[in-house]
């Protein structure tokens, strides 16, 4: 495993980050400078496509408008505040943010595919007993352009030849909850003007909205939708996702359907095992049960230890058996493969241990 430290903005650096600038006020900006308003269009060019982090390296444009711009704006709002390197080849960032809040993205690297996990808020709402990112509670959602940040980020650090090919939203936040940023954002991501990623290989994982799972249905993307279950009834799965509570899973599931009908696609749930809680043949059967007859994809996902978290990874042998159980109830299930272990890729493990390496450097100050 490598680690990178790297350097921190300016202090008092307040130039807003091109990607949050509305087209309309970069157009006046141009124009009261004599500059044609296409300049704007090559900006987003050399930092979708050219993998431009300077507004030095945007060589097409006139020196002093280059100059200009530096003055007054920032190509990327956000800095890599740390990058891991795993010995698998997965990519951890954890990216600072123009106030100072955190994020994390993950590349992984398998064959030919180059999937990036992405955050979609700093901090989480839902509270999830088992991960580290809803510890903190929800901070702010992130913005469209901040989403775009963390692929235009990782997208980088693939060698010139080498382009993103899928997208999971599945790293920090509900991405239902923040569901018009993220669409923005994917607009550009899944354009052949932007980052020229398959509507068809982007994977938007939800703890399970139903008016947000509506929403996303009825715009017939290609997208496709991943719901949280980790329990099947309503007792164990309040236990687990808090927010089960006021949602309850008959509407979960309605919307899940509703989804599958209307984008003609399949719909995955995630089921994270976790040690005697949640990993018992009874739950495979009633898992089974639930989901029969929903061409219904189970993706499980074993726990891993996070410290500061009560919760224990499950034996091989209650792996098996669940996988066998389900398996044998007729619904297709696949155990996810662990990247990144030696560098804390699970979502919000890094975020929380640099704020507590922070907290702990502060209390020492
Ligand atoms: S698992 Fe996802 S939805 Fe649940 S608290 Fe963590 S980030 Fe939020």
């Amino acid at each position: 495993m490598h680690a990178l430290q790297l350097s921190s903005r300016p202090a008092g650096d307040s130039r807003r980050a091109l990607l949050e600038v509305p087209g309309e006020e970069m157009r006046s900006w141009l124009h009261a400078r004599g500059q044609a308003p296409l300049r704007a269009r090559q900006m987003r060019r050399w930092l979708l496509a050219g993998r431009a982090t300077s507004f030095e390296q945007m060589s097409d444009l006139p020196k002093q408008l280059r100059d200009e711009l530096a003055a007054a704006y920032r190509p990327l709002g956000s800095d890599i505040a740390r990058h891991l390197i795993s010995c698998d080849g997965t990519h951890k960032l954890l990216l600072r943010l123009h106030d100072e809040q955190v994020i994390e993205c993950v590349l992984l690297q398998e064959a030919d595919r180059r999937t990036v996990c992405i955050s979609t808020q700093v901090g989480c709402g839902m509270g999830c007993v088992f991960c580290a990112s809803g510890l903190g509670g929800l901070v702010r959602n992130l913005t469209a352009g901040e989403i775009l940040e963390q692929l235009i980020h990782a997208r980088n650090l693939l060698p010139a030849e080498e382009r993103l090919t899928h997208i999971v939203v599945m790293g920090m936040g509900e991405p239902l909850a923040n569901l018009d940023a993220l669409l923005e954002a994917l607009a550009v991501a899944t354009s052949p003007q932007g980052l020229g990623i398959g509507a068809r290989h982007v994977t938007i994982s939800t703890v399970g909205l139903p008016a947000k799972i509506r929403q996303l249905a009825d715009l017939k993307k290609q997208y496709h939708l991943a719901v949280s279950l980790h329990a099947p009834n309503e007792e164990l799965r309040t236990r687990i996702v808090p927010t089960n509570d006021k949602t309850g899973l008959p509407a979960i599931l309605e919307a899940a359907g509703y989804f599958q009908a209307t984008t003609g696609r399949q719909v995955t749930y995630e089921y994270v095992l976790l040690r005697d809680l949640n990993d018992q043949p009874a739950h495979a059967a009633e898992l089974a049960k639930l989901l029969r007859g929903r061409q219904a994809h189970v993706n499980l996902i074993p726990f891993n230890d996070v410290e500061g978290l009560p919760y224990r990874r499950l034996t091989q042998q209650a792996l098996t058996d669940f996988v066998a159980i389900l398996r044998g109830g007729g619904i297709s299930a696949k155990v996810r493969k662990r990247k990144g272990a030696d560098i804390d890729a699970a979502c919000g493990q890094l975020r929380r241990a640099a704020n507590t390496e922070e907290s702990h450097h502060e209390s020492h100050e």
